[in-house]
């Protein structure tokens, strides 16, 4: 695409996500706990409720500001390596999508007009029976079709990646963009279609976790935020967001959560569209 001309004209877009890796904080964090003996783990596992439960705070936040999110959710089933503490965090924490809870969640944002996407699992960019697998047991817990997807730990194998998500019937992958920085990865300001089809690409252009570690206070993170967020509108573009749901939990991430509504209500200022994934896929295919 070239150029497009958002809903009510708005200047440019804004896409928000949350990859959903974890719903509780569990056993997985004890090898953390060994290792850098830090109390705080510990205690927080005994903690009610579950500190990185966070979908009603996020639910709330995003009421208050009249904006609606994509929620991707993992189903990760890689074998845990004993010798290697480093595939912990993989391996363990798992959860599953038709855990009473869990499936809960998954319907109840949907009926309150949040989207619900898949989170490919680690080996899954590769892997079609295990995408399938993954794309039906989400459906199953939703009750209806699910559209979009984001890899974990955005692993993605070009084309073929796509490939495997597009036959299996997702309609667009948000995983493209940097991994170890936030801007626009190819100068991608706008979806696009590496087919040439129907299917579309939502570039990712700040992480969380990226923005955290690679700016380290304050007032640089909000100016490299900025500069995104000015450079989309310049463009007319599309800026994406994935702030993952537990780091909502303020406890272990303080000022992450007051980071994503200080950018909502810039953007908000800015008079920019703000859209779920879905709700981006229904507008760029109608003006295709
Ligand atoms: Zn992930």
């Amino acid at each position: 695409m070239e150029k497009i001309q958002w809903p009510e004209e708005k200047p440019f877009a804004v896409f928000l996500s949350h990859d959903v890796d974890r719903v509780r904080k569990t056993y997985q964090y004890l090898p953390y706990f060994l290792i850098e003996r830090r109390l705080y783990h510990l205690r927080s596992l005994f903690e009610k409720p579950n500190p990185y439960w966070c979908f009603e705070k996020i639910m709330e936040l995003e009421k208050k500001y009249d904006v609606r999110s994509t929620f991707f959710f993992l189903k990760e089933t890689k074998k845990l390596k004993m010798l290697h503490p480093s595939s912990y965090i993989l391996s363990l924490g798992h959860y599953d999508f038709q855990e009473p809870a869990v499936r809960e969640i998954i319907r109840r944002l949907d009926s309150e007009g949040w989207e619900v996407g898949l989170h490919g699992s680690y080996d899954s960019y590769t892997n079609k029976e295990l995408l399938v697998k993954e794309k039906k047991e989400l459906e199953c817990a939703l009750g209806k079709q699910v559209i979009g997807i984001r890899q974990h730990f955005l692993n993605l194998e070009m084309p073929k990646t796509w490939e495997i998500q597009k036959e299996i019937g997702f309609l667009y992958d948000a995983t493209f963009g940097y991994k170890e920085d936030i801007g626009f990865l190819d100068e991608r300001y706008l979806p696009f279609q590496p087919f040439n089809d129907s299917f579309f690409i939502f570039p990712l252009i700040v992480m969380d976790g990226t923005l955290f570690s690679k700016y380290h206070d304050d007032a640089t993170r909000w100016e490299k935020v900025q500069e995104v967020i000015t450079l989309a509108e310049e463009k007319h573009g599309v800026i994406s967001f994935l702030w993952h749901q537990r780091v909502f939990n303020e406890n272990e991430f303080p000022g992450w959560a007051s980071l994503y509504e200080k950018i909502i209500k810039d953007c908000k200022g800015k008079n920019a569209w703000f859209t779920t994934g879905k709700g981006l896929y229904d507008w760029v295919i109608k003006k295709h």
